[in-house]
């Protein structure tokens, strides 16, 4: 990437008792380069700043240049937040996944929603998942150098053609090399498998399981371990996808996989490495397995036993901040996704022992989506007010913040917050957390 596709990083926020509060900054200033290099992000921008001496050009709102100077200890951080992670632009993917959310989303909204990204910096940064394709020689060696580990790697089949036949993509085949790399570079990674039935299942799941295991070496994992996923399929799919729905019966079947394979990993590793998202339990409605299962929970973001993580904080703050009763009697909905109904019918009803509380739980799918089962977070606006017309909402709905865009009051159908309860004659409190659930009955 040259110099001259790097945009300066503009800041969003400059935290309270910052040295970059100290020096003066606002937001929307913009760094254009640290000690005489331009940051291609901030990975690049937070090994800049780690110097005692620094000398920055700045460019103010109103679009003048200023020089500032910064001298530090060499591990303080400037305080600053920006705009983007990327100042030279996102790495956009070269695959086509059949099963791509992307795809699967309905035309006509906002170009950003299509945005295809693949970069191994918001995958060091934030733990999104990349397919190492689109990789180029100065990038590899970026990460071998500035020893950006852990990677999450999707991987999804370990045998050439049907990584390739997943990713459509003919440099899909090299995952296996790959894979050396990270274990010669004493590099780790994170893997998820997506499955989709009648193409990376059965003993193709077996295989790339096997294959990965190879590279678990207890002192220093290569893949450090792996979560097992279920295709998630929406009415917006393209035609001719190939692909076919998970049912229960097959949810069932991968789950008895999986879990033999776990047995013998638990013997061999001292470890589960491998393992099943909350959504399969949900999905052939059985049993989540208990909270020991999970370990340190490394495969958290992939929805593995975060329900499990949820339900025992939900228990410790529930025995924290619960009284025995509320003086004012209040009546509210709790809505959420019907995948995770039985799951948490005993915390209702733990919300349900204060005298003078009712809570009721509204479990709704997705029609939005074409989905009979549905996470939270996939819920829309537009599924609250069909799922939710002429019910007694009793005086709000608390609704779980992973239902709106980051930082908006917006759902993923572009329906607001407002919207939604103004169509439902009812308030809404959006509730971010268990503290604010709890404090959203009580007050
Ligand atoms: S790699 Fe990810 S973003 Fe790219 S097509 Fe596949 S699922 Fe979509």
């Amino acid at each position: 990437m040259s110099n001259s596709t790097i945009q300066a990083a503009v800041i969003t926020k400059v935290l309270p008792d910052s040295i970059g509060e100290d020096v003066g900054f606002e937001a929307g200033d913009a760094i254009v380069s640290i000690n005489g290099t331009k940051p291609r992000d901030l990975i690049d921008y937070q090994f800049l700043c780690a110097e005692e001496f620094l000398e920055l050009e700045v460019v103010d709102i109103k679009g003048k240049t200023h020089q500032v100077e910064i001298e530090k200890d060499y591990d303080d951080d400037l305080g600053l937040e920006f705009t983007t992670a990327l100042f030279d632009g996102l790495r956009q993917c070269n695959n086509h996944c059949p099963f791509c959310f992307i795809d699967q989303q309905p035309p006509g909204k906002r170009e950003s929603l299509y945005y295809k990204d693949d970069d191994y910096r918001l995958s060091f940064l934030y733990g999104s998942y990349l397919t190492l394709t689109n990789l180029t020689e100065p990038e590899w060696d970026r990460i071998k150098t500035l020893r950006l580990s852990p990677l999450f790697v999707s991987v999804h089949a370990t045998e050439p053609e049907v990584r390739e036949r997943l990713l459509k993509n003919p440099r899909a085949g090299k995952i296996l090399e790959n894979l050396q790399w990270f274990a010669k570079n004493r590099l780790q990674i994170h893997a998820q498998v997506v499955v989709c039935p009648g193409i990376n299942d059965g003993m193709h799941l077996d295989r790339t399981l096997e294959d990965l295991a190879k590279f678990y070496n207890p002192d220093l994992p290569t893949v450090a371990s792996v979560a097992v996923v279920p295709v998630g399929l929406t009415k917006f799919r393209p035609a001719a996808d190939e692909l076919i729905p998970v049912t229960p019966s097959k949810a069932l079947e991968v789950i008895n996989q999986v879990q033999k394979i776990q047995q013998k990993y638990q013997q061999k590793f001292g470890t589960t490495f491998a393992w099943l998202a909350d959504e399969w339990f949900l999905i052939a409605g059985v049993d989540l397995p208990p909270a020991e299962h999970y370990e340190d929970y490394p495969q958290l973001g992939n929805g593995v036993g975060s329900i499990r993580q949820f339900i025992l904080e939900f228990t410790a703050k529930a025995q924290e901040l619960l009284p025995p009763a509320i003086t004012i009697k209040k009546k509210l909905t709790w809505v959420v996704g019907n995948a995770v109904e039985k799951a948490f019918q005993p915390l209702v009803a733990q919300l349900n022992q204060v005298a003078g509380l009712e809570i009721n739980l509204v479990a709704l799918h997705s029609n939005y989506w074409g989905q009979t089962i549905t996470v939270t977070g996939l819920l829309t606006g537009e599924d609250l007010l069909t799922g939710l017309q002429n019910q007694d909402l009793g005086q709000g709905i608390l609704l779980p913040t992973v239902m709106l865009k980051h930082g908006e009051l917006t759902f993923l159908d572009d329906k607001t917050v407002e919207e939604v309860s103004v169509g439902l004659g009812v308030a809404i409190v959006p509730v971010a957390d268990i503290t604010e659930l709890i404090t959203a009955c009580l007050q």
